[in-house]
Order: C-alpha cells, then sequence, then structure tokens
C-alpha cells in the first residue's frame, strides 16, 4: 500500500473502486523494491559512438534522500516505502549501482544561443537505464549531477541543490498543469561542497521520461557527416517512441511531422500558463515534445511580454515572447539534420505547419482562458487587448487569470475586484463591456463559467520566491517547504484550505531574483 509523505497510509484509487462496489477482483499491482526492480539499457546497444559508457561518480559523504515522488515510483512500479531506505538514496544518488543499469552519458552537440557547437553531451547526467513497468511503459532513470563524463568539458559534472530543488519542484509543478516534462522520481543530496560563484551543497536528482533524446543528437551526427548513424538514431526513435510510424513508407517525414506538432503544442502550453524556459537551445528540445532540462526558467509574476528569466540571456534571445519563434528556429535546425533521411521540400512543408498549429493551439487554450466556448473572428483582438492591459498595468498574470473566472455578466456589474487590478479603469471599462457582450453572443452561464475556467488557470504556480524560499531553508536542512510545494503544485486549479498566502503575488525581496545557468 503507498504512503504519503507524512507517512500516513492511503488507500489507492483501484483499491477504493474494487471495495466500493464489493467486488471480489484481486488486481495484481507490480510493487517493485529495490532489489525486484529490474533495469535494461536499449541505448547501450546502440553503436559506440552514440555513448561514452561511464558510471556516476559518488560523492564522497554518504548521499541523503531530500524528497521522493511517489506518482513518479508509481510510474516504474517502484513502492515509494522504499524511499526511506538508505540503499535508495544510495542507488539514485549516485553511490551503487543495481544490475541490468548500464550507465551512459549520451552524445549530442547543438545550436547554443544561436550557434552551432560541436560537441556537448551529457557533462553531468547519467543515463541509468530504462525500466518497464507492468503496462509495458519505458521509463529512462537519469541522474543528473552524477559527477564528470568525457563531455564535461570545462565543468565538474555536479548540480547544486538550489538548482535540482528548482528542477524537481518545477517537474512536480508542470505535471500538475498537465503541460508535457520529464518527471522527477527523487532529489538526494550530500555533504559534498560544490563551486560556483559561491560554495554550495551538491546534490543528485533522477529524473524520468519515456525517452531523453534531444535535437541535438541528430545535429552531431548531421554535422559530422555520419548519416549511417543518423539513420540507426531516427529507426530506434520511432520503433521506441513512435511504432505507429515504423512500417510507414514515409516515416523520417512523418515523424517530423509528429515532432512539429508536439513543440507546437508544447510551446502554445507554456505560453497560455506564462512559463519562460530560459536556454531554449537545441540541445534542450526534447524529441518526444517534453518541457526538459531546466535551468533559469520562470512563470511570470507580473504580465510582461518580454519577460527575459535567464539573467545570462542578454539579448532576450529567449524572451518569453520570442519562446513561439525559437521554437520553430529550432524545429528548422533538426529539419536540416534530416534532409539526409527526407526530402528538402517535404521537411518545409513540415516546418510550415508549425505556425498554423500553434495559433491553433494557442487560441484554444487562450479562449478555454477566458471562458469562452465557441471560436469568433473578434476572439484574438479582445485576448490581444487584454493582454495589452495586463502589461501596461504590470498586473500578476497568474491572479488576474483567476479572478477573471469572477467577471459577472450581469448588466450593472461593476467587477470592482478584477478591475482593481488596472491602472486606468475607464480602459478597463471599455474592456469588459466588450467581454460581456462576447460571452452573452454564446449565452455564457456565468456559474459555470467560472467552474470551467477555473479547470484552467491554476491558482497557485511555482513562483520564483517560492521555490527561493525552499532552497533558503533546504540549505538549512529544513525540507518541509518542499514537501509542502511538492503537495501544492499537484493541485494548482483546487483552492486549498490554508494555502492562500502561496496565491499571493511575491514580496518586494522576491519579485527580481536573479537566475542564471551556473547551476
Ligand atoms: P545546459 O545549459 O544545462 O543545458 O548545459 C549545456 C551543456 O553543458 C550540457 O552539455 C551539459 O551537460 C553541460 N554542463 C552544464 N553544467 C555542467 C557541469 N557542472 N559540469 C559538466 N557539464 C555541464
Ligand atoms: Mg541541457
Amino acid at each position: 500500500m503507498p504512503f504519503n509523505q507524512n507517512g500516513h497510509t492511503v488507500v489507492d484509487e483501484s483499491e477504493k473502486v474494487a471495495k466500493s462496489e464489493n467486488v471480489m477482483v484481486h488486481r495484481t499491482m507490480t510493487r517493485h523494491t529495490l532489489e525486484t526492480l529490474s533495469f535494461d539499457n536499449t541505448y547501450a546497444r546502440l553503436p559506440q559512438v552514440f555513448h561514452a559508457r561511464l558510471n556516476p561518480t559518488p560523492f564522497s559523504a554518504p548521499p541523503y534522500l531530500v524528497h521522493a515522488n511517489p506518482a513518479a515510483a508509481k510510474l516504474i512500479d517502484l513502492d515509494p516505502e522504499q524511499f526511506t531506505r538508505p540503499e535508495f538514496s544510495a542507488l539514485f544518488g549516485g553511490s551503487a549501482l543495481a544490475p541490468g543499469m548500464e550507465p551512459l552519458a549520451m552524445l549530442y552537440s547543438g545550436h547554443q544561443f544561436g550557434v552551432y557547437v560541436p560537441q556537448l553531451g551529457d557533462g553531468r547526467a547519467i543515463l541509468l537505464g530504462e525500466v518497464t513497468n507492468d503496462r509495458g511503459e519505458r521509463w529512462d532513470l537519469h541522474l543528473k549531477g552524477a559527477g564528470m563524463t568525457p563531455f564535461s568539458r570545462d565543468g565538474d559534472g555536479r548540480a547544486v541543490l538550489r538548482s535540482t530543488i528548482r528542477e524537481y519542484l518545477c517537474c512536480a509543478a508542470m505535471q500538475g498543469l498537465g503541460i508535457p516534462t520529464t518527471q522527477a522520481l527523487c532529489l538526494v543530496a550530500s555533504e559534498d561542497k560544490v563551486y560556483r560563484e559561491q560554495i554550495e551543497t551538491g546534490a543528485m536528482v533522477v529524473r524520468m521520461a519515456p525517452s531523453h533524446v534531444r535535437f541535438g543528437m541528430f545535429e552531431v551526427f548531421y554535422y559530422r557527416k555520419q548519416h549511417e548513424h543518423l539513420k540507426t538514431l531516427a529507426d530506434y526513435v520511432i520503433t521506441h517512441h513512435f511504432p505507429h510510424l515504423r512500417d510507414d513508407g514515409d516515416k523520417y517525414a512523418r515523424f517530423f511531422t509528429v515532432v512539429v506538432e508536439r513543440t507546437a503544442r508544447l510551446i502554445a502550453q507554456w505560453q497560455a500558463v506564462g512559463w519562460a524556459h530560459g536556454v531554449m537551445n537545441t540541445d534542450n528540445m526534447s524529441i518526444l515534445g517534453l518541457t526538459l532540462d531546466y535551468g533559469p526558467y520562470g512563470f511570470m509574476d507580473e504580465y510582461d511580454a518580454g519577460f527575459i528569466c535567464n539573467h545570462s540571456d542578454h539579448n532576450g534571445r529567449y524572451a518569453f515572447n520570442q519562446q513561439p519563434y525559437i521554437g520553430l528556429w529550432n524545429l528548422s535546425c533538426l529539419a536540416q539534420a534530416l534532409v539526409p533521411l527526407v526530402e528538402k521540400t517535404v521537411l518545409k512543408a513540415g516546418l510550415e505547419t508549425y505556425q498554423p498549429l500553434f495559433d491553433r493551439e494557442y487560441q484554444r487554450q487562450m479562449r478555454a482562458k477566458f471562458g469562452l466556448v465557441d471560436a469568433q473572428p473578434e476572439d484574438d483582438e479582445l485576448i490581444r487587448d487584454f493582454m495589452g492591459l495586463l502589461q501596461g498595468s504590470h498586473a500578476d498574470y497568474t491572479i488576474v487569470f483567476r479572478e477573471l473566472s469572477t467577471f459577472s455578466t450581469v448588466e450593472d456589474a461593476t467587477n470592482d475586484r478584477l478591475r482593481e487590478h488596472f491602472l486606468s479603469r475607464d480602459q478597463f471599462n471599455e474592456w469588459a463591456a466588450r467581454y460581456r457582450d462576447r460571452l452573452r453572443s454564446e449565452r455564457s452561464h456565468d456559474d459555470d463559467r467560472r467552474e470551467r475556467m477555473n479547470r484552467v488557470n491554476p491558482k497557485y504556480v511555482l513562483r520564483n520566491y517560492l521555490a527561493q524560499t525552499a532552497i533558503e531553508k533546504a540549505q538549512h536542512k529544513d525540507f518541509s517547504e518542499i514537501d509542502r510545494l511538492f503537495t501544492l503544485l499537484q493541485e494548482p486549479f483546487k483552492d486549498q484550505p490554508g494555502m492562500e498566502a502561496y496565491a499571493l503575488p511575491p514580496p518586494n525581496w522576491g519579485k527580481h531574483l536573479s537566475v542564471s545557468c551556473s547551476s
């Protein structure tokens, strides 16, 4: 039986169903211990040039568990009761191996800030191996902060507690928001010191995804003119992750089309929730359309279309409003790398589907945020004008959208609480009149709409300052705030009693925290 973080036993959903219907069905659910969890590594069987085989470098001080994620454990049928065992921290903190793991660092290259870098690769992460669950789904387990690899360049191969907490919590937040992401199984730290701008605590995070293959993996073989490896990689990805295309005569072209589609959809979701990745280099782009490589990301507090979350991004290449375009730019790098496998004209046609796909998905998401059911030609302008008002008023993105659900369409409603977020009351009133007419045109019912909107406009997001508070406490060995945020962010759309403070705008100290790549 699973247990929650406070140690109380909770009944698994499937058991509840069985009990309430009083049906004598014995559903066998595999619950692995560390000893019965079995690993494989299909990536290790690819040609040698794809990777460097090596084990994690253990910390010199023993690793200890900071937090672990029962939902992620469930994906690999691992019993969360295993979390408290020292063997768990050892295995997922780089100090022990399990049979079948075959750890390796993956090779890739990529375009960083628009410039091609011929060799990158996992410089501090190690693919431990894959676990196949009861449902036949494969999960890569990737240990970030696992020590130097042949791809470390000038780096030390380590990650710090600060950045691993940010990655761990944001994976949970994205998952809660329904945005495709790598998952994080656990966060393990050690007394070992790691040198950044200051001395910090070393830590490792285990992330999980069906695959960690990046755009940059295709690029490395294209630019090295190793086209046979490029084909091997494409076949590997198609076989394992797009099996429906395996026997398709145009499988490489169709594969590219799917990647375009998933990327467009992913970025539309980022835009709708007000999230910036911060380092959208092609080596940080997942071939499965997952949010990957959490660094200096940020959820917006005050709405600013030009929001730059990465302190090192001086030119704003990865500013919030550039992300849709950068998605396309990155896809065109992938297209270039696929030239040996697919006709150029076909790739070009694939790229041309991106913008309409993105627009359609973004508009769909935004209409839902505004509680609109039909699509009308004037919606675009209505939405754009609202964003302009938000920007001009420095209004809080998350709070205002949540508040928008309280909008009343009754004749003389002033919508005072919402109006207070805007500097110009006249402009707000003018917009509100248009919104009211638009809602009335589709006979929108205030209560129904409120309920619908609250399912798409989160109340809680991982604001930078919230993560920062958890980090500061963790640096004093108090992990309670990590646990609190982790629990909170799993249900970001639900009003959670006693958690009102977490839905407020940041205090002054937390408004413009600087986050850079040095993690
Ligand atoms: P990122 O900007 O985090 O996506 O990293 C870009 C490249 O730098 C990747 O090849 C990483 O593996 C590598 N890298 C980042 N930090 C370190 C580090 N501390 N040690 C070694 N390699 C690193
Ligand atoms: Mg990266």
